[in-house]
């Protein structure tokens, strides 16, 4: 290109779009190796180190374990102007990988930081880009401690994609795809785990004298099912069991569970959270268990 032509946004798209087309394989690579090498949450090492690697190997200097989290990381672009962030999540679900396609996260985020980092630097005007590496969405979500380490200090407007199935989206019909979907709306999500500690005594020979913590475990289950037919039509709640004993001639003295609730507004969230906690309450009283919800 010469002359005026070189400042054109057109011309500089078409610059840009060919040098991610050009960096295709290569990110076809960091986003096959990360599907393929499941990590949970904090425990990202892999990923860390093949996107870190992959930045360096693009020239870019990289903050390996950023903000005091061993597997988040950050990198910098551009000066001046605006910030612009862009989240990249690469960790796994326990027991069935990348479902919900955090590796496809990473990639795009990544692309995404490439191609506005570029187009500043050809088009030659102020602004930054910051790329953050961050761990454990699926847990304990680690972005409200890097948001509390100030990772998102100055930040103008911080964005992801996620992949998503498309008859989630759709109107209804199980076979609708909604390619290319933005801005859906996300709802506010709350989650809670409890510790049921009862006594053990031998189902067989004195079992009353056992105190069960599954029976409260499984009496919660039940609260929250009653509880939902009463919830505002948007609203969720979810609960599985973590764990239990496995002896089945002994009154269960421990059981864990994992509980979600959401809803559309932080407001509605902490009254369906509340109603929830009662449930689970309710279940210790009834068995006679303690219960620890944190
Ligand atoms: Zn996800």
């Amino acid at each position: 290109m010469g002359g005026d032509s070189s400042t054109f946004a057109g011309d500089i798209k078409v610059e840009v779009d060919a040098a991610i087309d050009g960096l295709n394989q290569r990110l076809r690579e960091v986003n096959r190796k990360i599907w393929e090498n499941p990590e949970l949450g904090e425990h990202e090492f892999m990923a860390h180190e093949t996107l870190c690697s992959f930045f360096e190997e693009q020239g870019y200097a990289v903050t390996r374990s950023a903000y005091g989290r061993p597997t988040a990381f950050e990198v910098l672009s551009g000066s001046g102007g605006r910030l612009v962030n862009f989240n990249a999540e690469y960790d796994c679900l326990p027991g069935i990988g990348h479902a919900c396609g955090h590796n496809l996260i990473a990639t795009s985020s990544v692309a995404a930081f490439l191609g506005l980092s570029m187009s500043l630097k050809k088009l030659g005007v102020p602004g930054r880009v910051q790329l953050l590496g961050t761990p454990d969405e699926e847990g304990s979500g680690a972005k409200i401690k890097l948001l509390d380490a100030g990772a998102y200090k100055g930040v103008d407007a911080s964005l992801m994609g996620h992949p998503i199935a498309g008859d989630i989206t759709g109107s209804g019909s199980d076979n609708s795809i909604n390619d290319g979907v933005a801005g859906i709306r996300m709802i506010a999500r709350q989650y809670l785990s409890a510790e049921y500690r009862g006594k053990n005594a031998h189902a067989g020979g004195n079992p009353w004298k056992g105190i069960n913590a599954l029976d409260s475990a499984v009496s919660a289950y039940n609260n929250i099912s009653l509880l939902r037919q009463q919830m505002e039509p948007d609203d969720r709640i979810h609960n599985v069991l973590l764990e239990s004993e496995k002896t089945v001639n002994v009154i269960p003295a421990y059981a864990k569970a994992a509980y979600q609730a959401r809803s559309p507004r932080l407001a509605s969230l902490k009254v369906l959270t509340a109603r929830v906690v009662n449930c689970i309450k309710a279940a210790a009283l009834a068995t006679g268990t303690e219960v620890e919800i944190t």
